[in-house]
């Protein structure tokens, strides 16, 4: 039975969307609400050419319903319907999400932040920026802030301090010095840089604006999304090192040659691509694991701070707000019993964190090694067919982590279950030949009983 609520003076470490969605759910609860930030007001600074647009799904519109702001937020999206796949020079193909209308949405990282901050700040939340959190002391859960590492800080009491400080996390910092605290960080040999598509002079979209564009060209891809003022952001994942790479692309007439060589059919849209590459950072993407994620009822991890992933999966702030949902549920439940939210906040998330962090990475090594494999094209082929004709027996593990709120580590473990019929089903003599027959439709059926 949920105990009487006791408003808490609450410190959140980070003001990015994970802090700030926290901030909301906080308010809605009645506590008090502080937020810093080491960088300035996000709706105070120009554009600084690093636009991320994110993927929003299910569970991100979940987390923002129970926030009571998923109006606001959708008009600040476009839907996509469907992926658009450009194969070399074949003709755009299209892949529909769902049969229903699915969609993912595509929506500034930039816009949603200034807008999220708007609404934290509208509903009480006091927001600190240029205030840079040096030290944490766990256990009296107080925070020191300053201008530099040496001191002369600011002392903060709080009763509880949630660290959504992002990847790189200053509090989660602080807690690797207690004993017993796994941490690992793992970097992937491929970067990413953001590059653009101009809008029409109409103001109108280059490319289908109901898609999510993709390039798949092997060892690199190039994705694209929509934004609401008709132009693209687009990410160009490519290895450091190697024949196409961050490395070997190092002039202006050997960029101009790579577009040209590898999407020679875009010329006019990807016109500024050339000059974005030089003029955009190079940035690196890697998994941050570790636990605990709390100290007692006083300190919690959430977002990036508790897990960073590789954004193969689109999930990353998905998954971030979904740890705010768990935590507005559990508070429901336990009412004012910190010690007890965060020990089951830890223990449900841990696992669902690992969980699309792992699927993440498989999904990095999917689109980069695989893609071109016959071996590989020819599983898809036979997992799609099986699932246009059993749709409820062979959900695809995009679609549960994308389209519904079932746990990640589900997603993962039928995930492999599926790998394992496949790979049965992969060894039936001229599988090439027979791929769509009755006999292995037969057989999945069979498995799937079996396994
Ligand atoms: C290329 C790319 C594409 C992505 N695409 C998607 C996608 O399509 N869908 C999706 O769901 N996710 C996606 N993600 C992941 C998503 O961007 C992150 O998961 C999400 O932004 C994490 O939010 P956060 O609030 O936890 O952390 P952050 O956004 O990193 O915010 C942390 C904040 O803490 C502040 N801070 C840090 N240290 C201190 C300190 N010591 N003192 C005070 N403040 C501090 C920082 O200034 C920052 O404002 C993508 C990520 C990348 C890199």
């Amino acid at each position: 039975m949920a105990q009487m609520q006791q408003t808490k003076n609450i410190a959140i470490v980070g003001t990015g969307l994970v802090g700030s969605l926290l901030a909301l759910h906080l308010r809605k609860k009645g506590h008090s609400v502080t937020l810093f930030d080491r960088r300035p007001d996000v709706r105070k600074v120009e554009f600084s050419g690093r636009s991320i647009n994110l993927a929003m799904s299910n569970r991100g519109w979940k987390a923002l319903r129970e926030a009571g702001i998923e109006e606001e937020i959708r008009e600040l999206a476009i839907p996509l319907y469907r992926r658009a796949m450009h194969i070399d020079n074949d003709p755009v193909y299209f892949q529909n999400y769902g049969k229903d209308g699915e969609a993912i949405y595509s929506i500034s990282r930039g816009v949603l932040n200034r807008k999220m901050i708007d609404l934290a700040e509208a509903a009480g939340a006091v927001f600190k920026f240029e205030e840079k959190v040096w030290e944490v002391d766990l256990s009296e859960a107080k925070l020191y802030t300053g201008e530099s590492e040496k001191g002369n800080w600011e002392e903060y009491d709080f009763d509880l301090i949630f660290g959504a400080d992002g990847a790189f996390s200053r509090v989660r910092h602080k807690m690797q010095r207690q004993s017993r605290f796994n941490y690992s960080q793992h970097f992937i040999d491929v970067g990413y840089k953001e590059l653009r598509i101009a809008a029409n002079a109409d103001g109108s979209h280059k490319l289908d604006k109901n898609s999510f564009h993709i390039w798949p060209r092997g060892k690199f891809m190039l994705i694209a999304m929509p934004n609401l003022d008709g132009s693209f952001t687009c990410t160009l994942f490519l290895p450091f090192e190697g024949e196409n790479s961050f490395e070997s692309l190092q002039t202006e007439p050997a960029v101009q040659d790579f577009f040209e060589k590898y999407f020679p059919d875009m010329q006019e849209e990807i016109s500024g691509f050339t000059k974005d590459f030089f003029k955009n950072p190079t940035s690196a993407l890697v998994t941050v694991k570790c636990y605990p994620w709390t100290y007692y009822d006083k300190i919690a991890l959430v977002g990036d701070a508790a897990h960073a992933i590789v954004p193969f999966f689109g999930q990353g702030m998905n998954a971030g707000f979904e740890d705010i949902s768990e935590l507005g549920r559990l508070e429901e439940v336990h009412g004012n019993d910190w010690e007890k939210i965060f020990a089951e906040y830890q223990e449900i998330r841990k696992p669902n964190a690992d969980a699309i962090a792992e699927l993440s990475y498989r999904n990095f090594m999917e689109m980069s090694s695989k893609t071109a494999d016959p071996d590989f094209l020819l599983r898809k082929k036979i997992e799609k067919n099986f699932t246009e004709k059993h749709p409820e027996k062979w959900i695809p593990a995009y679609s549960r982590v994308t389209f519904s709120e079932a746990p990640y580590s589900e997603a993962l473990k039928i995930g492999d279950r599926q790998a394992a019929i496949m790979d049965e089903i992969m060894q039936i003599p001229q599988i090439e030949e027979k791929w769509n027959s009755a006999e292995v439709e037969n057989r999945i059926l069979k498995l799937l009983q079996n396994k």
